[in-house]
């Protein structure tokens, strides 16, 4: 199985999973044309898709799921409140409708849905298993519940929200109801929260941890690395690579066989 975040912030999200003959995204939040630049270097191109699967309508994740079906037949998954808040553009699609907390299959991938806090109808994160490796994906959430910390617990491979600094955030030259939003248990996950999830969930088999969607005003690379792998080296696991990932290009590609040689 190999990892690639094509790119994660408030400016889009999507997440590319290969494993053997499938080739997933999760959530399609940039343009097709970004897609098919990011995805190039993988050797994977639109057409060769085999689907996309939605954590939630917001247009940072959703954006060119129709486009991608319409213009390139790739398959569509989403539960149906996520369908619902896309709009009537998206009814008639031909969805492969999940329900949320219920695995289901994808060729040899096993994805499961699990519910997560965040301000969209049905939101998701995903734990995704093929052959012996597990990767949990967990994009926009205002807290880390139990239930996201049982389904991250185990993994190989992360791609965690760290959205931003809390001190940056209070500074921050923005609207009193943003920043309440921003803070709030269905709202995005601080640096500090990202922290306490990781050292609750990472064990010796985690090899690699992506911090996704960095918040561009109210947070560094520099602030979210050092919080998280503080996290990693105190719970045992200094182990782990931890990368930060950007909007505006895709993070290196983390392969499993890396599991093999670490
Ligand atoms: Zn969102
Ligand atoms: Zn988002």
């Amino acid at each position: 199985m190999r990892i690639c975040v094509l790119g994660s912030g408030s400016r889009g999200n999507a997440v590319y999973v290969g494993a053997g003959p499938c080739h997933l995204l999760i959530d399609a939040g940039f343009s097709p044309r970004q897609l098919q630049l990011r995805l190039a270097p993988l050797g994977v191109g639109l057409g060769d898709l085999t689907a996309v699967c939605l954590t939630h309508e917001h247009a940072d994740h959703a954006r060119s799921a129709l486009a991608l079906n319409r213009r390139f037949g790739v398959a569509l998954y989403a539960n149906a409140g996520t369908i619902d808040g896309l709009g009537p553009a998206a009814a008639d699609a031909p969805w492969h409708v999940f329900s949320t907390g219920f695995p289901f299959r994808i060729g040899e991938v096993t994805v499961e849905p699990f519910s997560v806090s965040h301000d969209a109808l049905d939101p998701v994160g995903f734990a995704l298993a093929w052959e012996e490796t597990r990767v949990g994906v967990a994009l926009d959430l205002g807290m880390a519940t139990q239930l996201t910390r049982e389904r991250l617990r185990g993994a190989h491979a992360l791609v965690v929200e760290s959205n931003h600094d809390e001190g940056l955030l209070l500074q921050a030259p923005r609207p009193w109801t943003l920043k309440q939003r921003i803070r709030s248990h269905q709202g995005h996950l601080s640096n500090r929260e990202t922290a306490a999830l990781l050292e609750e969930v990472a064990g010796p088999q985690l090899r690699q941890v992506f911090l996704a969607h960095l918040s561009e005003e109210c947070n560094s690379e520099g602030l979210a690395l050092d919080s998280a792998r503080q996290a990693l080296t105190a719970c045992g696991c200094g182990h782990t690579a931890v990368a930060a990932t950007r909007a505006d290009r895709p993070s290196d590609v983390w392969t499993a066989w890396a599991l093999a040689a670490g």
